[in-house]
């Protein structure tokens, strides 16, 4: 394990766009401070709609270039955050994207949402018992708004976590390792109102703007747990979010998806842990996602698993 940096980011998101827009901030703060970050994304996004007009050949309908299009977006996005290890889970178009909640593409063989968790599953537990990570990034079981992707990544990311630590499952797969902490993506209620209510004022070019339950794990402010303050880093996430030109428009501190619909950006990052320790005292929010393992630099040894783990 001498090769491992001290402190190590995993983040398992559904499409790629997805990591951008919820934790750009917080993946090239890290980058930067030499944690190793690690992005394992789980489908190529072949549905998505497609913005550009002159790209507009790469849909799913029409020459289905979109999955292999995106790849080169994903790789310019992780340039822009200095993120050099990401990964598609089993490899790129081993799963595909199942399209939105209900669409035919649901039940496609091969699509994600079609596939067992304990299929899947088992590409993951590769990567964590690889890289180790000490925390892990990923959505809550809505999958933060009800995609089938998205609910299946929060599925396989907690079940491989599992799995990982399991002493007796699978070792040609590496030696067990327990994660420390879990974290799930959250934005604070009081936050995402605000970010609309800018939107409101400022004169935008969006044809419209989008609505408070179109966020992604909106929550009251009082699950949120943790906080990265990513404003030194609003320029690497906005061109990481730029990179992904098939799927966003940035305008500025707002950006919008396919539908038109523009949201505000946020550079302040927003988390629930949900499993393992807090590293500050209760009630209180942390400010590093690392705090309370052994490498963090935000509060006490915590978790004591964390060296026993590593010595496996
Ligand atoms: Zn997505």
């Amino acid at each position: 394990m001498t090769d491992l940096p001290a402190r190590r980011l995993l983040l398992v998101h559904a499409h790629p766009d997805d990591e951008s827009i919820n934790n750009g901030a917080t993946m090239a703060r890290y980058a930067a401070e030499g944690a190793r970050v690690t992005l394992v994304t789980c489908t190529l996004g072949e549905e998505g709609e497609v913005i550009p007009p002159e790209l507009a050949h790469l849909a799913p309908d029409k020459e289905d270039g979109l999955g292999a299009h995106r790849i080169g977006e994903l790789a310019a996005a992780m340039k822009e955050l200095g993120v050099a290890d990401h990964r598609f889970l089993g490899g790129p178009g081993r799963f595909r994207d199942s399209g939105m909640m209900g669409v035919p593409q649901n039940r496609r063989p091969g699509a994600f949402w079609n596939t067992p968790v304990d299929e899947a599953a088992p590409y993951l537990v590769e990567v964590i018992r690889s890289v180790r990570p000490q925390v892990l990034i990923t959505y809550d079981p809505h999958g933060g708004y009800g995609h089938p992707d998205h609910i299946q990544a929060h599925r396989v990311a907690m079940r491989a976590a599992d799995l990982a630590a399991e002493p007796a499952f699978r070792r040609d797969l590496g030696s067990p390792h327990t994660i420390a902490k879990i974290y799930w993506n959250r934005v604070p209620r009081s936050v995402a109102e605000a970010g609309f209510a800018r939107l409101r004022a400022a004169n935008v070019e969006f044809p419209g703007v989008a609505h408070i339950d179109d966020i992604p794990g909106v929550v009251d402010d009082a699950e949120i747990t943790a906080e990265i303050d990513g404003a030194a880093y609003t320029a690497h996430k906005a061109a990481a979010m730029r990179a992904h030109a098939t799927q966003i428009a940035v305008d500025g501190p707002f950006f919008a998806l396919s539908n038109d619909l523009g949201q505000p950006l946020f550079t302040t990052e927003y988390y629930q842990l949900v499993r393992g320790l807090p590293g500050v005292p209760a009630g209180r929010r942390e400010h590093d996602l690392f705090a309370g393992t052994v490498h963090g630099t935000g509060g006490t040894d915590g978790p004591a698993g964390t060296t026993t783990q590593e010595a496996v």
